[in-house]
């Protein structure tokens, strides 16, 4: 083995202890390694000193030099103490465990290409542990919220979306301004925020049932409650709910996500749901009977759900109204145009005509009119294109106004 003389330390070192510098007779640099270490902390504590800090003393990362199969060691005990995979937020500040950032430092750039893994499910197969698939995780686990809900309170709403447009948490309890909202985790994230925004602004108190708990000390606020297995699980050995307790305790690790048992009970919600709206209305529910509902459940849901709203009626044993189907009143139509446009004070859009702002949609119109101006034009509307100036330049919008004679 060849060596050479480190001039610093006055130390015959193995070549392989000195750094690579190619201009150099021998390629290598005049200094051995650790001394160049070294130099390079000095430099740091000259520059720290003269910008008046002081340095910690250095300190070696626990967990720098390990194997690569220690590394996956580490994720396999990991997953043996808690029953399911660390995700990457469990290992960040945990004493215990290298952190995620030394897989990907060390899975990404640094092994042979058979080892290499370059996202956390990768990584987590290396070590020979199956993935979690969060997303059916997540859904089971809001069933299994759902069911809980279900034994202690008699008003809660699945799915409300009436809150905000945009924002349909899991469960409202309306008596109570309650939401609970599942998930999988007390992770941070800014979808969270917004969510947790949305219901403080219209006076709702937020608790999020989480199935486990990270590291992370989640959202920090003062409307914001985050409630635990452990807890949901004592509540529910309180009136003796055995099975579905055994069901939250095994989500993580037996990968049993119940998709058709959710399917069947959000059926047998929604029927309940319609059923509740035929005694309310004293007839057979239509589809747009559901737009804006907040205690019930969306009419996109239902759609989803069953694959059609009258499969939805079927279920719930109401017999459908086929010939109010088939045949679509003129007169209705015609009154539903005329006052979406006297409201919009132009000519509506195709994409705004249909339930909830007209009874029919755009086909009706279509079939017996052609198209929209057509139909107002029939029925004594003239209308007037416009043309809109601006300071710059002059276009003219495509917008209709509605001057009745
Ligand atoms: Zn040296």
């Amino acid at each position: 083995m060849e060596t050479k003389l480190c001039r610093h330390c006055n130390t015959i070192k193995l070549k392989t202890d000195f750094n690579k510098c190619k201009p150099n007779k021998d390629g290598l640099q005049k200094y051995c390694r650790d001394c160049t270490k070294k130099f390079g902390r000095q430099n740091k504590e000259r520059r720290a000193a003269r910008k008046g800090r002081v340095m910690k003393p250095y300190e070696e990362k626990k967990f720098a030099h390990i194997t690569e199969d220690e590394l996956l060691m580490y994720l396999r005990k990991f997953t043996e103490i808690h029953g399911r995979p660390p995700t990457t937020s469990d290992l960040e500040g945990n004493p215990d465990y290298p952190c995620a950032y030394t897989y990907y430092r060390r899975f990404r750039y640094k092994v042979p290409i058979t080892k290499k893994a370059d996202n956390w499910n990768a990584i987590l197969q290396l070590s020979g542990i199956e993935p979690l698939d969060y997303f059916s995780i997540w859904r089971a686990w809001e069933y299994l919220v759902e069911c809980t809900i279900k034994l202690f309170e008699s008003d809660y709403v699945f799915q409300s979306t009436n809150i905000t447009k945009d924002y349909r948490p899991d469960i409202v309890i309306p008596s109570k301004k309650l939401i609970i909202d599942a998930a999988t985790s007390n992770y941070d994230s800014k979808h969270k925020k917004r969510q947790f925004k949305h219901a403080m602004e219209h006076g709702y108190t937020v608790e999020f049932w989480c199935l486990y708990k990270t590291t992370k000390n989640g959202i920090n606020e003062p409307y914001l409650k985050y409630v635990f297995a452990d807890e949901i699980i004592e509540k529910l050995q309180a009136i003796g709910e055995d099975e579905l307790i055994h069901k939250i305790q095994t989500l993580l690790t037996k990968h049993d996500t119940y998709t058709e048992e959710i399917l069947a009970h959000k059926k047998e919600y929604i029927k309940a749901k319609i059923l509740e709206m035929a005694t309310l209305l004293k007839r057979t529910p239509k589809y747009r009977d559901f737009f804006g509902k907040p205690d019930f459940p969306s009419a996109t849901t239902i759609k989803e759900i069953f694959g059609s709203f009258n499969e939805a009626l079927i279920y719930a044993g109401l017999t459908i109204n086929k010939k109010a189907n088939a045949t679509a009143d003129p007169q209705i139509a015609i009154n539903d145009l005329i006052q979406l446009t006297e409201t919009l004070g132009r000519l509506p859009k195709i994409q705004e005509i249909g339930p909830p702002n007209t009874t029919y949609t755009i086909k009706v119109y279509r079939k017996h009119w052609g198209n929209l101006s057509n139909c107002l034009q029939e029925h004594g509307y003239k209308l007037d294109k416009q043309t809109i100036v601006d300071s710059t330049t002059i276009k003219e919008d495509r917008v209709f106004y509605l001057i009745a004679n």
